[in-house]
């Protein structure tokens, strides 16, 4: 029997985190799907034409430490905004989704447009400053050379051209419960998250 939860929500909000912790608790599959536009942002950056890289994507390859950086983070930005790369990853998406044993999306669209239909939809959010916060503290972990005011504006960027455009904007869907991280920790979080699946028979 198939189980989808769709997690979306802004960048650094949390919803990763979230999204790995309760994968596991439940013993779900668990899909990133910022992977896929940020693998076929980096192939843009080696000067493949977008489009081409979203029909020919070798999901089975997307390494996520190489795609972690800032600059593939705003090159996925662009690339998300055709309509023709979009259409290009939605059947894996669905396919993804309706595996059976459950699964747990997290991305931009996955409760508005890739599984309107999910049995539990959130949208996790929290504010730019706690989210570029993390961020930035996420990539000087890994050696990145980033300051905060440079996170931030790359956040703010990537929000606005995120929520902007037209095809499958950043948005909630009109039924997806709103969970506000800036002041939350990561173990509430979860186990606020964990009980809302519960109550919804996820767990049966
Ligand atoms: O989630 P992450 O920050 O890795 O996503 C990178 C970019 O990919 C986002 O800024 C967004 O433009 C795009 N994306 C999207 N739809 C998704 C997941 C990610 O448009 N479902």
């Amino acid at each position: 029997m198939s189980f989808t939860v769709a997690i979306d929500g802004p960048a650094a909000s949390g919803k990763g985190t979230i999204s790995r912790a309760v994968s596991e608790f439940f013993g779900y599959a668990y899909l990133d799907t910022g992977l896929l536009y940020r693998a076929v942002g980096k192939r843009l950056l080696d000067g493949i034409e977008p489009v081409e890289a979203a029909q020919t994507l070798d999901r089975s390859v997307l390494d996520a430490d190489a795609l972690r950086s800032p600059d593939v983070a705003q090159a996925a930005s662009k690339v998300a905004a055709i309509p023709e790369v979009r259409a290009a990853l939605v059947d894996f998406q669905r396919a993804f989704a309706r595996r059976a044993g459950g699964a747990v999306l997290d991305g931009r669209d996955i409760g508005t447009v890739i599984c309107p239909d999910a049995e539990v939809k959130l949208f996790v959010t929290a504010s730019a400053e706690t989210r570029a916060q993390r961020r930035c503290k996420e990539l000087q972990g890994k050696g990145h050379e980033v300051t905060y005011e440079e996170v931030l504006a790359d956040v703010r960027e990537r929000d606005a051209r995120d929520m902007n455009r037209a095809d499958a904007p950043l948005k909630p869907a009109p039924d997806a419960l709103v969970i506000d991280t800036t002041a939350l920790s990561i173990e509430d979080a979860v186990a606020q998250v964990v009980e809302i699946i519960t109550e919804a028979g996820g767990a049966d």
